[in-house]
């Protein structure tokens, strides 16, 4: 097969495509291409973009084998049980858009319940507890429309990060906003995209497409979508890949279990993964991917489950705090999702690599005294608390990719692109509309798989 480079018109999937995955992903093994069939096939990562990838490969009538360096499958989707009334999401919790997703059928099929969760139904306090008043609310409402407006714009009006072109295009607005003013930011922003709002890169904010319709949890715990779509599948968990090298027409990829023999290979192992360059690739990468790579973000986002005796704070679906000198600044109430006494603090960026450095106990007295700012000193200490921290996990290095300042106009795209015709990347950081999500991987792995083999 010869090598080259496709368009990105063809690595970005069109709504047929998208339609398409939905039954590929749930089809029975067909005929494919001769060259996949039989043909000694590797995936690497048994994360959601590794699992979709391996459907389609079957689909194709080949048989591939995942090498999962984990003892688990669902790489950042795992959900923590230790809670009976409350499974824990310590990775994705969030289906982002009902319409046209892919992973709605997925997830009717394997009869999992749906919750739809309400991001508008928040009340904002202040740290000191006050609520937000009417005029401080409408000057954060106005800055986050504004934020959504230059995000939107394709002109990209000057270079720099989005708090650059927020105060450059209205810098009264942004004084108005005062203690809300970060609170904009995270809303609008940096906590979509797990990073700090001065180092997201204005251009290339607007570049990646969102679905229609409602955000949905699934209250069983989101695990269940990668249980469903690793049955039937040849995982071997425990297996670390340490080097994939061309060994004339094969190759040979070197494992934690000893090497192993493929024709070709697809790597979903997250960005972070790449960008600590576990894996030796040789020959290397091509350059336009390592300068993708180095220059792409990685986001970091704190997640922290937190238990309380008893809930004390607002009947709203998310609680919102104006907070000027740290990054707690948003709770959701899980007593609304499963009637439990649990809050999940959201942190991002820098922020958010600072709380995943605190020890549980040092989190749990953090989060305690924030509630205390809120809602009085009498409220009882937490008595536990459930989170992973992902940018210290070596089998992942980061939450989710982000734009940075640095990232370029064409970088997802050289991720993408069929730089080789034996190896291939996947994930959510080489979705070019839907990076940093469940969907994005997951199209990822079936767009992935029919690059490989020029169909
Ligand atoms: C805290 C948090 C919250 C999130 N919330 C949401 C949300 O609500 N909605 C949403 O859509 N998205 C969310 N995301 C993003 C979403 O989880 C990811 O985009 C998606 O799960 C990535 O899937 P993937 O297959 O690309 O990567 P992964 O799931 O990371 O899979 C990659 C796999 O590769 C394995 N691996 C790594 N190195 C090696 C190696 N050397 N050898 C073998 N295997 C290896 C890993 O163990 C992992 O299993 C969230 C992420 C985080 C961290």
């Amino acid at each position: 097969m010869p090598e080259r480079m496709l368009p990105v018109s063809m690595i970005r999937p069109s709504r047929r495509d998208v339609l398409a995955l939905a039954s590929a992903l749930l089809a029975t093994a067909v005929t494919g291409p001769a060259r996949a069939q039989g043909a000694r096939g590797i995936v690497i990562g048994a994360g959601i973009a590794g699992l979709a990838a391996a459907r389609a490969l079957r689909e194709f009538g080949a048989e591939p084998v995942i090498l999962e360096a984990r003892d688990r499958i669902g790489g950042r989707i795992v959900t923590d049980r230790t809670w009976a009334d409350c499974p824990a999401d310590l990775g994705a919790s969030w289906l982002h858009g009902t319409d046209e997703n892919p992973i709605v059928p997925v997830i009717r099929n394997a009869k999992l319940k749906m919750q739809r969760t309400h991001d508008d139904d928040a009340v904002i306090r202040l740290p000191t507890g006050a609520e937000a008043d009417g005029e401080a609310y409408s000057a954060l409402m106005d800055l986050e429309s504004l934020i959504d407006d230059l995000v939107a714009d394709p002109s990209c009006q000057g270079a720099g990060s989005i708090v650059d072109a927020v105060k450059a295009a209205d810098p009264e607005l942004f004084a108005a906003a005062g203690p809300l003013a970060a609170l904009a930011l995270y809303n609008a922003v940096g906590g979509d995209w797990a990073a700090d709002p001065s180092d997201l890169s204005a251009c290339r904010l607007g570049d990646d497409e969102a679905y229609g319709g409602y955000d949905v949890m699934l209250p069983g715990g989101f695990d269940g979508i990668t249980t469903h779509l690793a049955a039937g599948l040849d995982i071997r968990l425990g297996v670390t890949v340490t080097s994939i090298r061309k060994d004339g027409p094969s190759l040979v990829i070197e494992t934690s279990a000893g090497p192993v023999e493929a024709d070709y290979a697809i790597v979903t192992v997250p960005l972070g993964v790449l960008k600590a360059g576990t894996i030796a690739f040789e020959p290397g990468l091509p350059a336009e991917v390592t300068g993708a790579i180095e220059r792409l973000g990685a986001g970091a986002l704190a997640k922290t489950f937190v238990r309380f005796p008893e809930v004390f704070w607002d009947d709203s679906t998310v609680i919102q705090r104006g907070a000027e000198s740290d990054g707690w600044f948003d709770f959701l109430n899980m007593n609304r999702v499963a009637k439990a006494p649990v809050l999940v603090s959201f942190c991002a960026g820098s922020f958010a690599r600072e709380v995943e450095a605190m020890s549980d106990t040092d989190a749990e007295a953090a989060i305690h005294e924030v509630m205390k700012g809120l809602y009085g000193t009498s409220v009882p200490a937490p008595v536990g608390l459930r989170r992973h921290a992902w940018t210290r996990d070596p089998l992942a290095g980061l939450s989710y990719s982000y734009p940075s300042l640095a990232t370029g106009a064409d970088d997802r795209a050289a991720l993408a692109a069929r730089f080789d015709d034996r190896i291939i990347l996947a994930g959510e950081h080489v979705s070019t509309s839907h990076p940093g999500t469940v969907h994005g991987a997951l199209v990822s792995g079936v767009l992935q798989v029919k690059a490989l083999f020029g169909s």
